[in-house]
């Protein structure tokens, strides 16, 4: 007997498969399952999850268990990594976490907004720099994060605001009241400790600090991004108001990353089509669409539609589309009817869509 491929085998009857069950699609599925519940917030979270928090951390590897180990939240929300072949980690939560990791579920946001940014978790964040500005365990450091316990960036930006007070001489023997507070602690030098954890703030990513934050978005407002082509409607992602920041956990989150900018050209892609005539004799207009939306067809649906002719082209369009309900088709068909109405004039119109 030849050798079917397994494939075959999972294809309908219809097609002269049997209906094989695909084992591994299935299990990835259910631990995915385990992996959502698992990131759901408060008070959603179920009670397990926290325990589940608790061996992970135990289960750091090791390198990233120089930080101290009650600052390690939660690797899917932070950057740090459970060793699977730890003993004591169950078989359900091994599979939950390697699962997630291979659908890379981490932290995404598009141009996450001040509140989010306080909440996330400072040590092993997502956004930080490849390297360091200033180094997690130097002196301050530490004291960071044995005396005063600082876990999110939040947590970080208070410390280093406590110098701005007024009262606040800077100096070792301050008598001001948080200074006070901070060497009742065991803090040798509050200030300088501060001074350091404002530096440790810039090792996150601008999108990610508190403190450039201004220039991306200030809630509710439109973001004014440096060099923006003007002809281009920004597309703001008003929905990204998380009250925690699992909430901002997405799987397949590699592709969103490498693509993470508008698109602002596609060079190679117009010049062997466009333009061009038609068989007529007139001038052909070649326009790609494309539509697309989140949480589809919810009340909470955000969806866009884009119109692109050529790299750097002032008729290149993105709209946000206005409502609730929306869909990725009426994202799609919009994109459409926007450039047919953009081009009333236009003898021959092609339209590139999908
Ligand atoms: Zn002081
Ligand atoms: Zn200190
Ligand atoms: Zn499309």
């Amino acid at each position: 007997m030849n050798a079917i491929g397994i494939e075959n085998l999972r294809r309908p009857y219809a097609e002269g498969g049997v209906n094989l069950l695909d084992v591994r699609a299935r299990n990835d599925a259910v631990a995915l399952t385990v992996l959502q519940s698992y990131m759901k917030s408060p008070p959603e979270r179920p009670v397990w999850a926290y325990l589940v928090d608790h061996i992970f951390r135990l289960c750091a590897v090791r390198r990233y268990q120089t930080v101290d180990s009650s600052l390690l939240i939660n690797p899917f929300v932070q950057s740090w990594d459970v060793y699977t072949q730890a003993k004591g980690l169950p078989l359900v939560f091994k599979r939950m976490y390697s699962t997630g990791r291979k659908y890379s579920v981490s932290i995404h946001a598009w141009s996450p907004q001040v509140a989010l940014q306080l909440k996330m978790p400072y040590w092993w964040h997502v956004g930080t720099k490849g390297k360091l500005v200033s180094v997690y365990n130097d002196k301050w450091g530490k004291c960071i994060q044995r005396t005063h316990h600082l876990s999110s960036v939040g947590d970080l930006l208070a410390h280093a605001n406590k110098n701005q007070a007024a009262t606040c001489s800077e100096r070792v023997n301050c008598a001001c009241i948080n200074c006070i507070e901070d060497r009742a602690l065991g803090c040798e030098h509050p200030p300088k400790c501060r001074r350091n954890a404002g530096k440790k703030l810039s090792n996150l990513l601008d999108i990610w600090n508190p403190l450039k934050a201004s220039q991306y978005i200030a809630v509710g407002a439109q973001p004014q991004i440096p060099g923006q082509d003007p002809e281009w409607t920004p597309v703001v992602p008003m929905h990204e108001n998380y009250a925690y920041p699992h909430e901002a956990a997405r799987i397949f989150t590699l592709d969103a990353f490498s693509t993470c900018r508008p698109t602002l050209n596609n060079e190679h892609m117009n010049n062997d089509i466009a333009p061009s005539s038609s068989a007529e004799g007139a001038q052909v207009i070649t326009v790609w669409t494309d539509g697309s939306c989140s949480d589809n067809g919810t009340k909470y649906a955000a969806a866009g539609s884009g119109l692109w002719y050529h790299a750097q082209n002032a008729r290149n369009r993105a709209i946000r589309l206005p409502g609730e309900y929306l869909t990725n088709n009426i994202a799609e068909v919009m994109a459409v009817i926007a450039a047919i109405q953009d081009n009333g004039n236009v003898p021959c119109l092609r339209i590139i869509t999908d």
